[in-house]
């Protein structure tokens, strides 16, 4: 969501006419900021830091602080940091060019916070970071209350996005080459809930397999009290919804689970697996997973493990509980030592690091196809494999064969995997184990090569790196 509110700060910046810094000075710096993880503030407030003598340097320099920590420490950070000069909250990410403005004419730092949406933000200019794939946000906010999770405090209500808007959006992606979409939601399967439709995702899902050219579906996250029959019919009866399931289990103990407020429980979880499963037999399932929470006891903790051990997941994202101020776990009794809680953590991460390393060998001398991506990573580039993800989301470097034509990012090639890791697969593929398919996403990146000017750099393929400061999908999930 973060990423995707960048991607909405440079195109409305792009859009009033800025053009992206070059070399190591940049006129304006905006911070996006995310508080779900421990030390968000610090980081920021060092970042400021280091920029206070940059800003003192260069006076015209403007600094903008926006995202979730603007939207909680509001004040607070024109106070620690004078030298900033916009701040602006989650529920007017569009105000953020008048706010520079206003700055600039009146010689003073702005601070404008909303308290809930205007405007549904995905009617803002968008300059996104990849031609070939794009985020399409159907709902913002939530209507959860999960003990941890700063969220609802800072994001709102869930409000939904109207149907017919969020399919013309993705209609607008295609027609400019994008061949797979990622619907985004806190709570994608509650989507409906505003407008009273209770099978409105599933609905919306069949709707993506009507779209001509679109490829590749993918939607992150749903929740499982909220999960239905109905989604993952739509998920196995529409071709384009592809065969990968991300869903947050957090913990393997009812009684945590409790404590949390996640009204479902672990044998609801597993049961969704299993249809999910039965519907789809190799979707690749990936989930998120906090250890230590308050009140957290060993026997609880066997509970994930062993929830952990029957959901075979592909891939997990384990996370250390940390008090987030301001969430009701925060002021819970029995918060547990560092100690205990790293301990668990390690044991749980070895745990589904050898899950993910057996998930991944069962794909040894698969054909698997691969959407070419613009970044390889070092490894890859080390060992001149590009790289790309399969259907299921699997993270898949490859080798082109001598003499093979290379593919474009956006380009999909089929390849056979030769090699498993837990967190990435390996084809070195003889030549009649390659093809490529040139699609409409690689014509859309020479496209968007030539309208930059850009000259493919030696050695990269013609990939050149298009960055707006984001984080990229991480390699390995920890
Ligand atoms: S469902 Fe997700 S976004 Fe909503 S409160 Fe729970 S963790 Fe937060």
């Amino acid at each position: 969501m973060n990423v995707h509110d960048s991607e909405r700060m440079a195109g409305m910046l792009e859009d009033a006419g800025y053009v992206p810094a070059e070399g190591d000075q940049a006129d304006i710096v905006v911070f996006n900021t995310c508080a779900v993880r421990e030390n968000a503030d610090n980081k920021l407030y060092g970042n400021l830091g280091i920029l206070a003598p940059v800003k003192a340097a260069n006076p015209g320099m403007q600094i903008a602080v926006g995202g979730c920590l603007a939207q909680k420490d509001r004040e607070t950070i024109l106070k620690k940091a004078p030298w900033v000069d916009a701040v602006f909250g989650t529920h007017n990410v569009g105000a953020l060019p008048a706010l520079l403005d206003r700055a600039r004419h009146n010689n003073e730092a702005q601070l404008e916070i909303l308290e809930s949406l205007d405007v549904f933000p995905s009617t803002l200019p968008t300059k996104r970071d990849s031609v070939y794939a794009g985020w399409v946000s159907i709902s913002v906010g939530c209507n959860n209350t999960c003990t941890f999770c700063i969220v609802p405090a800072l994001r709102g209500k869930e409000k939904d996005r109207r149907p017919g808007d969020i399919l013309a959006e993705i209609q607008a992606l295609v027609d400019d080459g994008a061949i797979e979409v990622t619907l985004l939601g806190q709570n994608v399967n509650s989507y409906g809930v505003e407008f009273g439709d209770r099978q409105a995702f599933s609905k919306l899902l069949r709707a993506c397999g009507d779209i001509e050219g679109l490829e590749r579906v993918r939607f992150t996250s749903p929740h499982p009290a909220a999960f239905t029959d109905d989604v993952i019919d739509a998920m196995a009866e529409t071709p384009n919804v592809m065969p990968q399931l991300h869903m947050p289990l957090q913990s393997g103990s009812d009684s945590i689970l409790r404590a949390m407020k996640r009204s479902y429980r672990s044998a609801k979880f597993l049961g969704i697996l299993d249809k999910v499963r039965d519907r789809i037999p190799h979707a690749a399932i990936s989930t998120d997973i906090i250890v230590g929470f308050p009140g957290e006891t060993e026997e609880d903790f066997q509970a994930t493990l062993d929830v952990v051990e029957k959901s075979r997941f592909a891939t997990a994202f384990t996370f250390q509980y940390s008090k987030r101020p301001g969430t009701p776990a925060a002021d819970l009794p029995d918060q547990l030592p560092k100690a205990v809680v790293q301990e668990r953590f390690e044991r749980l991460t070895a745990l589904q690091d050898r899950i993910a390393a057996e998930e991944n060998r069962k794909q040894l001398g698969r054909r698997v196809e691969v959407m070419v991506t613009a970044q390889s990573g070092r490894k890859a580039e080390e060992t001149h494999r590009l790289s790309g993800r399969s259907r299921d989301q699997r993270l898949v470097h490859f080798s082109v064969p001598g003499g093979a034509e290379e593919p474009r990012p956006g380009d999909l090639v089929t390849v056979t995997i030769t090699e498993a890791g837990a967190f990435h697969l390996i084809a070195d593929p003889a030549p009649d184990e390659y093809s490529l398919r040139r699609s409409r996403a690689g014509d859309a990146w020479d496209r968007s090569q030539a309208d930059s000017c850009g000259v493919p750099a030696p050695g990269t393929n013609g990939r050149k790196g298009v960055s707006l400061g984001m984080p990229s999908l991480p390699v390995r999930a920890s």
